[in-house]
């Protein structure tokens, strides 16, 4: 690539953090033991690797046996929900979730649904929010789960979990929370917010790709068990077997330790200039915000400038990296199902672009794309002109 790009797809990966591959590094070539091995190399990755779980505890608040690592989000989800599911069937068979989580808990309750499972599936109003009354009047004797995500990775809107972990509890359900896009980002304390599962991934917090994991709550109120998904050597307590990714948990870890120092910092940096972007862009004639201006996480902005094409803008938008929804169904030519959700025409789903912005973003990239932005919606629209 020639011309220098600008990144602002960081909701999609983001790059991997200097200090993180530094971190690895001894793990991709010296230490390269099994930290199942029973001999003293062996010792020192497992010593390392649980070093790394503290650290991702100690983000979350939450105990250190209580972290399962996994290959990311996608495979958490799968855990959380198909895992609860089967363990706890003999409870009851409805689980509850929204219609604008990631497709990866979507297609997991699809899957349910086809295995005898009932799924309700929340509507939100045009903020992307849900109605905690529908959330009560759904709940049954025979919920088992109900997942809803912290942060929605398109819009950035925060649902009310705690709120939503107390009508759960209420009810006997368990509450499990899609958090990557969240963790790292927000301050989030399982304990405070009552989460009992929380899937989350190295690679949206500047660590690697293909390592993530699940909180799996083990004290009070509810010491949960799982099903695995993948049975063999025992690891991660049973819950996932398989030799364990040493470079990559090392890497979550010293990712989640970076994320905790430098989140208020990453907050008021990036967050200002989203804001700075998002007002400039906003005073385009027909552009709208999707999503709630204010209960909303500080990185993304998804602009809908109305009668613009998305995709003709990123074309146009050349050496500038945004979002037409998001990454994961974008080879399906559909409109972004999060967006429809909140009420968005199609035409208005596929004429919005999502900016998510990330440590590396400077002003002077701001100011480039305010100018590009403005001169190809302004094209476009005249192209179109009658
Ligand atoms: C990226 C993302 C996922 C999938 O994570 P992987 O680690 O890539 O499998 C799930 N949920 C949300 C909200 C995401 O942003």
């Amino acid at each position: 690539m020639t011309e220098e790009i600008i990144y602002l797809d960081n909701n999609a990966t983001t790059p991997l953090d200097p200090r993180v591959l530094e971190a690895m590094m001894p793990f991709l070539t010296n230490q390269f033991a099994n930290a199942a091995s029973n001999h003293g190399f062996g010792h020192q990755a497992k010593e390392s690797v649980k070093i790394a779980r503290e650290q991702m505890a100690s983000l979350i608040k939450s105990e250190v046996h209580e972290i399962v690592f996994t290959s990311g989000a996608t495979e958490s989800i799968n855990l959380a929900i198909k895992g609860v599911a089967d363990f706890y069937q003999d409870k009851g068979k409805h689980i509850i979730t929204a219609a604008t989580e990631h497709t990866a808990t979507l297609d997991v309750c699809r899957f349910l649904e086809l295995n005898g499972f009932e799924v309700t599936y929340l509507d939100v109003d045009k903020y992307g929010l849900i109605d905690l009354e529908e959330l009560k009047s759904s709940i049954g004797p025979n919920t088992l789960l109900v997942s809803i995500m912290i942060v929605n990775n398109e819009t950035g809107v925060i649902q009310p979990i705690k709120e939503i972990a107390d009508i759960v509890h209420k009810s006997g359900a368990l509450l499990m929370t899609d958090g990557t896009q969240a963790f790292g980002k927000m301050p989030i304390d399982v304990d405070e917010l009552g989460i009992d599962l929380m899937a989350f991934s190295g690679h949206k917090i500047y660590g690697p790709k293909g390592v993530g994991g699940l909180f799996v709550r083990q004290r009070r109120p509810s010491r949960i068990k799982l099903t695995p998904l993948i049975h063999g050597g025992g690891h991660e307590k049973g819950m996932r077997s398989g030799t364990s990714n040493v470079p990559g948990i090392i890497g979550l870890g010293e990712a989640a330790k970076l994320a905790k120092k430098d989140m208020g910092k990453d907050n008021v940096s990036i967050g200002g200039l989203r804001d700075q972007l998002e007002s400039k862009l906003l005073e385009i004639p027909d552009t709208v915000l999707n999503g709630h201006p204010e209960k909303r996480l500080y990185n993304v902005s998804s602009l809908c400038f109305k009668g613009a094409d998305a995709d003709a803008i990123m074309i146009g938008l050349k050496s500038i990296m945004v979002s037409n929804g998001s990454a994961c169904t974008s080879t399906k030519i559909e409109p972004s199902h999060v967006l429809t959700a909140m009420g968005l025409s199609e035409q208005d789903a596929y004429s919005t672009i999502r900016f998510s912005l990330g440590r590396l973003n400077e002003k002077t990239d701001i100011t480039k794309v305010i100018e590009d932005i403005n001169r190809i919606v302004l094209n476009l629209r005249e192209m179109i002109k009658p």
